[in-house]
């Protein structure tokens, strides 16, 4: 626990489930209120929600496509009208569809770039017009992937996506550092979460995505939701720009593992 995170606000998307409820509950243990973002599941927001009073934080849900203007700016009024301000900005919500590139309809290409880059985005400039305007030392924290680094044949958006939210992410940090606003990166590898779900239930594949992390397992959306609290600590305050890995090793070319190649 850091003990300056308490009664700090943190607007978190896509927090009804997954990793963003892992660091909802996660901010509800250092004491801090929560704007829990929904997109269509309001039950995983409440319980979510419920779960960060019961840690000892304050939560409000608050349903929003982060990848509309409206959906972002109703999250910053969220958090300035519940909780009287913003402190932390986490841009987690995403998606992700398997299909080749060449039958890849200009509508799953647009679906995922608009939630997980053009949300970010969205998410971000509002969080610095906050920041700005108030005078504030903000945190920006963006949900990345392995796959800002690792190509991924047949999820091109997402991995273009991820690319993205990379050099954003670093653009971004330079562009506001005189300012006090420090905006890093979480690239989780695979991590037990629905977005997996179907995935991980397959005895093969679970082995087969195994075979790829030199720690030999998957990973815990808890694990993730505590670098996200590290990063929106004052422990990491000389850190803006970076992306920090939680995948077990997954982006350590993990096929050259006992001296291979
Ligand atoms: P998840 O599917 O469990 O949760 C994603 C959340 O985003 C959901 O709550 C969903 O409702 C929300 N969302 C989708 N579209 C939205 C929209 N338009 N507006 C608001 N919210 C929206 O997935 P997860 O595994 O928890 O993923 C969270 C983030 O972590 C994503 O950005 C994902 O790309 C990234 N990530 C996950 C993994 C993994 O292995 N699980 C690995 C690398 C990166």
């Amino acid at each position: 626990v850091y003990s300056e995170l308490k009664n700090r606000v943190a607007v978190v998307t896509g927090g009804s489930k997954g990793i963003g409820t892992a660091i909802s509950e996660r901010f509800g243990k250092e004491g801090m209120k929560v704007v829990i973002n929904y997109h269509s599941d309001e039950k995983g927001a409440q319980e979510a929600a419920d779960a960060v009073k019961k840690n000892g934080g304050d939560a409000v849900i608050v349903q929003a496509d982060i990848g509309s203007e409206e959906g972002a700016q109703k999250l910053i009024d969220a958090a300035v009208n519940n909780f009287g301000g913003l402190d932390i900005w986490v841009n987690n919500a995403g998606m992700e569809n398997q299909v080749a590139t060449k039958d890849m309809s200009l509508e799953d290409w647009n679906r995922v770039i608009n939630v997980n880059l053009t949300g970010v985005f969205l998410g971000t400039k509002m969080a610095l017009r906050y920041f700005t305007d108030h005078n504030k030392k903000g945190n920006i924290i963006n949900m990345s992937s392995v796959h800002e680094q690792i190509p991924w044949p047949t999820f091109a958006h997402y991995a273009a996506s991820k690319g993205g939210v990379k050099l954003f992410t670093e653009t971004v940090a330079m562009e506001y550092a005189k300012q006090n606003i420090r905006v890093n990166a979480i690239g989780p590898g695979a991590i037990n979460t629905p977005i997996n779900a179907k995935k991980f239930a397959d005895p093969e594949q679970k082995a087969t995505t195994t075979s790829m992390i030199p720690m030999g397992r998957i990973g815990d959306p808890e694990e993730v939701a505590a670098a996200a609290a590290w990063l929106a600590s004052d422990e990491s305050s000389y850190v803006t720009g970076i992306t920090m890995f939680v995948d077990g090793g997954m982006t350590l070319y993990p096929s050259f593992q006992g001296g291979r190649g």
